[in-house]
């Protein structure tokens, strides 16, 4: 929910004191041990695209640059593989403070560098509503008509069609009701 506080943290282009202690807690990782050796970096599989690497992400927050790690690329880019995790000799869970910088920036209404993979997310968590599982075409169906791109991919879809990787209907687990308990606020999954 957006305040008149978080308007100010969004818009502070300065360091902020406490954003690091923020998304310590809300990661459960005290990442301040980070040593910024960059093993971290050198396995992950996105990282020639992203702008700060793993651990400048750490460093952004470590220093308060609220800002710059909230609207940056990077934090849509980490698949949550854990591959930076296995790496690091103080066993940071990198993969949990993107996840934290994610929540954040959505809850702040900060800029999102990546519309179409939190779109995604979106889609996913959608499907994990509906029907208690994820049903693959419906969610790319889906995210690919939010973002008018229907036709884009469509030669891997059919390939998966042909293959029988992707299901063309849905199943819904049993008890669907104590899986859609987890997402107060439900109205159908059409959000
Ligand atoms: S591998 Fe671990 S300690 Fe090294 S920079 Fe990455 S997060 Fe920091
Ligand atoms: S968890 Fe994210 S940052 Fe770490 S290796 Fe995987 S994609 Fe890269």
């Amino acid at each position: 929910m957006r305040t008149e506080s978080s308007d100010k943290k969004r818009n502070n282009a300065e360091p902020e004191g406490g954003f690091c202690e923020e998304i310590v807690r809300r990661s459960g990782d005290n990442f301040r041990r980070c040593l910024h050796c960059q093993c971290c970096g050198s396995g992950c599989p996105v990282v020639d695209a992203m702008k700060y690497r793993p651990n400048g992400v750490i460093r952004l927050v470590q220093l308060g640059f609220r800002r710059e790690a909230l609207e940056s690329s990077d934090i849509w880019l980490c698949m949550g593989c854990n591959t930076c995790s296995t790496e690091c000799p103080m066993a940071v869970d990198i993969a949990a403070v993107m996840s934290a910088l994610r929540e954040t920036a959505v809850e702040e209404g900060a800029r999102i560098a990546e519309p179409g993979i939190l779109n995604f997310h979106k889609e996913v968590l959608n499907s994990i509503k509906r029907y208690g599982r994820t049903h693959k075409l419906e969610i790319m169906m889906r995210h690919k008509l939010r973002q008018l791109e229907l036709f884009s991919d469509i030669d891997i879809g059919l390939k998966m069609l042909s293959k029988r990787k992707l299901d063309l209907r849905p199943s819904k687990i049993r008890n669907i009701s104590a899986v859609q308990k987890l997402f107060p606020g439900l109205t159908g999954g059409k959000e």
